[in-house]
């Protein structure tokens, strides 16, 4: 999978083009850079080639607590790996310091892979990181990664837009930034009623109030699921009915990372099942 020679446009050198040879700088300076890279839900199959690239080329590599060890296999020995994680709630890098540090290694000339779970650009912050390192000068590649919405619901053996119940999709956060952004659950709920599944990220401490605004627009058997550490060995999930949804998290101990997925898509799976990966694995 590694490609022979440099990548097109690596180097600062394309500005050369049509000089004398004799007249090119023997030195080129490669510009700084950081690349954004998807590392997916979990399992390392489902890393893209260019991420497996992007990591395998990396010099410096600021990793995410959701990005599973399996991933790091790919990066060089001598790479350096930084765990910047941060779990909701719990002690963290703070995130100007994440912004420095990324920044400060592109411009000594490392090659900066910053790795983030699922897709850098859902949730998790990507946004900001790319603003503070173009602001810098500092170019800045995507690479998409599969996120945990998707392959919570893929691992359900559900589509999530089945036509026979779903017209679209809304991907969500159950905990949004400051206080007056606070998630309007019922309008969500209508948009559900209306044949929107809801995928919702970062929703399980939040699951009663968020219960309580959905049910304001949905039936208490609206069926919903619960999908924790999805594509994963130990993944477990559990199905159930909107009306039950703390109770279901709390009798099956289910807690962060998880997707609590809610719609008629859902229909038709076992009222309450919790498989773990590790037994389908098996
Ligand atoms: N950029 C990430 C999301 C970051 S926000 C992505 O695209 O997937 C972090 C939230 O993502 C977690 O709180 C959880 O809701 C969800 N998440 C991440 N990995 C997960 C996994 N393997 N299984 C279930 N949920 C996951």
């Amino acid at each position: 999978m590694s490609a022979p020679g440099r990548p097109k446009g690596e180097y600062w050198g394309a500005q050369h083009e049509g000089t004398p040879m004799s007249r090119v700088p023997a030195l080129r300076v490669v510009p700084p850079r950081v690349t954004l890279v998807g590392a997916g839900p979990g399992d390392p199959e489902l890393l893209t080639v260019k991420a497996v690239r992007a990591i395998r080329s990396a010099t410096v590599l600021l990793v995410d607590d959701l990005v599973s060890d399996a991933v790091l296999r790919y990066a060089r020995r001598s790479a350096r790996i930084v765990q910047v994680g941060k779990r909701g709630g719990c002690a963290s890098t703070p995130q100007a310091f994440i912004e420095k540090l990324m920044a400060a290694e592109a411009l000594k000339g490392e090659r900066v892979v910053r790795l983030k779970g699922g897709d850098p650009f859902v949730f998790g912050r990507g946004g900001e990181e790319v603003e503070h390192l173009r602001a810098l000068g500092i170019d800045v590649q995507v690479v998409n990664g599969i996120t945990a919405g998707l392959a919570a619901v893929s691992s359900l053996g559900v589509p999530l837009t089945h036509r026979d119940h779903a017209h679209g999709v809304i991907f969500v956060t159950g905990h949004a930034k400051g206080q007056d952004a606070r998630i309007d659950w019922p309008t969500l709920g209508a948009a559900a009623a209306q044949g929107l599944t809801l995928v919702i990220y970062m929703g399980v401490s939040q699951a009663a109030h968020l219960q309580e605004g959905l049910l304001q627009a949905l039936g208490h058997a609206t069926p919903v699921a619960v999908v924790q550490h999805a594509s994963l060995p130990q993944q477990r999930h559990a199905v159930g009915t909107l009306g039950d949804l703390p109770g279901l998290i709390e009798r099956e101990g289910l807690g962060s990372p998880a997707i609590i997925v809610v719609g008629d898509v859902l229909k038709g799976m076992a009222s309450v099942s919790l498989v773990s990966g590790a037994t389908r694995a098996a």
